[in-house]
């Protein structure tokens, strides 16, 4: 339930009303914005009586919030919210960021060259995963802390914020150490233990679609992040599983569109899981991009034919540095740009 309050109503008015829910046992979530504040509450509200709140002094209007998911809807909160992973680097505004590196950090002079490399061509953020969910055990399954080291050393040499994947709750509160952006995977999309975890650690997030998980599922997973006081979701469209194995997943670009009708939260396309293959990957990035993405997050490796993992679907450096040339002049076409990118 949303009570929408008069742009005239006080503070008192605003604190009259969460007083009013708070002795109905609730928590009132007052969310000033621009031109009034709403106020939200979420849990049982067959118990709440509307109409007596709506007579209250400064209510304009009482919203039941129709949607499974709350927090996370477009009905709970109209416009769209930024979220600020480190200075400059802001997904949901009009400046799209582009998220680039390696799938794995597998030394220092592989994480180095990439972290050169994508910043060179424009990227703001490094990624790369310290912490592999592989679907073997046998694969490489990340370098753990010294991959966070590796991607710390990255930071302080370049200025890039990091975005790096967390896979349970005790290695979420060590990659938060080192992240600006915690990345949960397709594979965890629904370890709600973990989401809480994320949600209650506060950081950004990069929640990934599972590739078996409709877009309702997506955002019930967002809202179980949400609901622990963590707004700082980035949604990410990774692929899905399909009958077709022309592709390794199917790329679903509607997505981006439905999933900026239903939720304010911003929603980035990774086009080299949507794809697996690298030459499939920059008509999918500029696809991704005049669909309305918020950003993109492509895996380049300096040399992919020796990556320890997804390298058929890394980009070299030159390929990465074409891509954004191309995303800039896509961007441009439906009046956005590509941030901080000038190279
Ligand atoms: C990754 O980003 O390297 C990764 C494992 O992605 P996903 O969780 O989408 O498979
Ligand atoms: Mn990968």
């Amino acid at each position: 339930m949303l009570i929408v309050m008069k742009p005239s109503a006080s503070e008192a008015d605003v604190a009259r009303v969460c007083e009013w829910i708070r002795e109905r046992g609730y928590t009132p979530q007052p969310m000033p914005g621009a031109q009034r504040t709403a106020i939200g509450l979420v849990g049982n509200d067959r118990r709440i009586d509307g109409a007596s709140l709506e007579d209250m002094p400064g209510v304009a209007e009482v919203i039941y919030v129709s949607s499974p998911y709350k927090q996370v809807s477009r009905e709970w909160k109209p416009e769209t919210t930024m979220v600020t992973i480190a200075p400059g680097v802001v997904f949901g505004g009009h400046e799209v960021p582009v998220i680039a590196g390696p799938c794995s950090v597998e030394n220092e002079v592989q994480i180095m060259a990439a972290a050169r490399a994508v910043q060179a061509a424009g990227a703001v953020a490094l990624r790369g995963g310290a912490f592999k969910p592989r679907s073997s055990p046998y694969s490489f399954q990340g370098l753990g802390r010294q991959g966070l080291e590796l991607l710390a050393l990255a930071k302080r040499e370049t200025g890039l914020a990091i975005v790096t994947e967390a896979m349970d709750d005790e290695g979420a509160h060590l990659v938060a150490e080192y992240a600006d952006c915690l990345q949960i995977g397709a594979r965890n999309m629904q370890n709600y233990s973990l989401l809480k975890t994320v949600g209650k650690i506060g950081k950004p997030v990069l929640l990934k679609r599972g590739m078996a998980a409709t877009i309702q599922d997506l955002l019930l997973s967002a809202e179980y992040i949400l609901a622990e006081g963590n707004t700082q979701v980035i949604l990410c469209e990774r692929g899905l599983r399909s009958f077709d194995s022309a592709s390794r997943n199917l790329f679903d670009l509607t997505a981006i569109p439905i999933v900026q009708q239903l939720s304010h939260l911003p929603i980035v396309a990774d086009p080299s899981h949507g794809t697996g293959r690298r030459d499939r990957v920059l008509p999918m990035a500029r696809a991704a991009i005049a669909a309305g993405a918020d950003g993109v997050i492509i895996e380049v490796h300096p040399e992919p034919t020796k990556a320890m993992s997804d390298g058929a679907q890394s980009q070299t450096p030159d390929q990465f540095a074409e891509t954004m040339r191309q995303l800039r002049r896509v961007a441009d076409a439906i009046g956005r740009s590509i941030s901080g990118s000038s190279a």
